[in-house]
């Protein structure tokens, strides 16, 4: 008897994650419904895809109703660097909160399971270290983060109203700083900018004095915590933190760049963004104990997978634009 390939919805597929997403469920036998109103996203991402009669990409708003047939829905939809999210924060909030009420209304007409991609951001600037999910965080309504962070808030939510109201079967996960290849180019996130500029012998920019830190999870890393949550049992809804607990502080970020890349950039200091959080890593007690993940990949080994990714994109595009090097905030 012949398994019946499950359909699949991942909104901002043709994003970082959702690209690596939608590769991981062809390789297991899904079917492929990619969503995405390229704003962040772009179609090479896919390209390699499109070949696969598996794999469908359809151009499409999340903030417009959506009526396809599924039988699981990954929302990954939304601006994710802080240069994109800001670049028009109304739309950013529209994305979380009405892109989720339509994804959640799709979930719900069809049944189907749904999977948000939430974020450490919902924890603000923590004053609680690491950060465990019973941590009710400290955003700033206000600021210029506050429209992902709290359109982030506000979809999570959606997700426990509508699980608790309509029954839903729902997967939260609070995503922490991942990287890997295609990671945007110009998306002004601390690993590519140091990436880009290393290979391009330009200055690395510094925020700050550097110490603030980060915890930084391989992609695949994190696609696998992914399947393991929606592979999960019912009862297992989240949020659950996904993300490396290996601590780095940015300047130590931008020394390993330089010794992996062998550059001779210099360091130049810039201005610490505002509301920058001084330091983020996860607790991931949660996920380990329910979903048996943990991160295997060490950061010099992700690292170098990820300059791998970029030196063959500056080759082949020596094109990319110098402003997309010197990113500030
Ligand atoms: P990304 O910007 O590469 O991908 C987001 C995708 O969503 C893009 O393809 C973009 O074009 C698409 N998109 C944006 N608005 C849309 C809309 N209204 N309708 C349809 N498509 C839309 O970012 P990413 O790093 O792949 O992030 C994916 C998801 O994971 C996001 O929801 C982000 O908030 C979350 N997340 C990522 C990280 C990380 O470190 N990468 C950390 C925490 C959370
Ligand atoms: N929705 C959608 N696709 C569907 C079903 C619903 O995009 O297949 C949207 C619909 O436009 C609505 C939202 O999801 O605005 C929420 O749907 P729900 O049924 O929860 O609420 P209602 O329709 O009562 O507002
Ligand atoms: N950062 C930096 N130089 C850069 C880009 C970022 O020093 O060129 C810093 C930034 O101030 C922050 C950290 O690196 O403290 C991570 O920034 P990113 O935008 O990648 O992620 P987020 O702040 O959302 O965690």
């Amino acid at each position: 008897m012949s398994v019946v390939a499950k359909r699949i919805l991942v909104t901002g597929g043709a994003g970082f994650l959702g690209s690596h997403l939608c590769e991981r469920l062809l390789a297991q036998g899904d079917d492929v419904l990619c969503v995405d109103n390229y704003f962040t996203g772009r179609k090479d991402n896919v390209a390699h895809l499109l070949g696969d009669l598996h794999f469908e990409a359809m151009r499409h708003d999340i903030t417009h109703p959506l009526f396809v047939e599924v039988d699981e829905i990954y929302n990954l939809a939304c601006p994710a660097s802080p240069i994109h999210y800001q670049f028009d924060p109304v739309q950013t909030t529209k994305t979380s909160v009405i892109g989720a009420i339509n994804m959640l209304g799709l979930a719900k007409r069809l049944k189907a399971k749904i999977f948000q991609a939430s974020t450490s951001e919902i924890y603000g600037d923590p004053n609680v270290h690491p950060q465990s999910e019973t941590y009710r965080g400290n955003v700033n309504t206000i600021g210029p983060r506050a429209c992902y962070d709290e359109g982030k808030r506000c979809a999570e939510t959606l997700f426990f109203d509508y699980f608790r109201q309509h029954r839903l079967r729902i997967r939260v996960a609070r995503i922490f700083n991942t990287y890997g290849p295609r990671m945007h180019p110009n998306d002004g996130r601390v690993v590519s900018n140091f990436i880009v500029q290393a290979l391009k012998g330009a200055p690395i920019t510094l925020y700050g004095d550097g110490s603030q830190t980060r915890a930084f999870c391989f992609v695949d890393d994190l696609i696998e915590g992914f399947l393991r949550l929606m592979a999960a049992p019912d009862e297992v809804t989240g949020p659950i933190n996904l993300g490396n607990p290996h601590e780095t502080s940015v300047a130590e970020l931008a020394e390993l760049v330089l010794s992996l890349t062998g550059s001779r950039s210099s360091i130049t200091r810039r201005p610490l963004p505002i509301d920058d959080p001084v330091q983020r890593c996860p607790d991931i007690g949660q996920a380990s104990t329910m979903l048996g993940w943990h991160p295997t990949t060490p950061l010099q080994e992700g690292l170098k997978h990820t300059i791998a990714y970029f030196d063959k994109l500056l080759t082949e595009r020596g094109a990319i634009e110098d402003s997309a090097l010197l990113v500030t905030p």
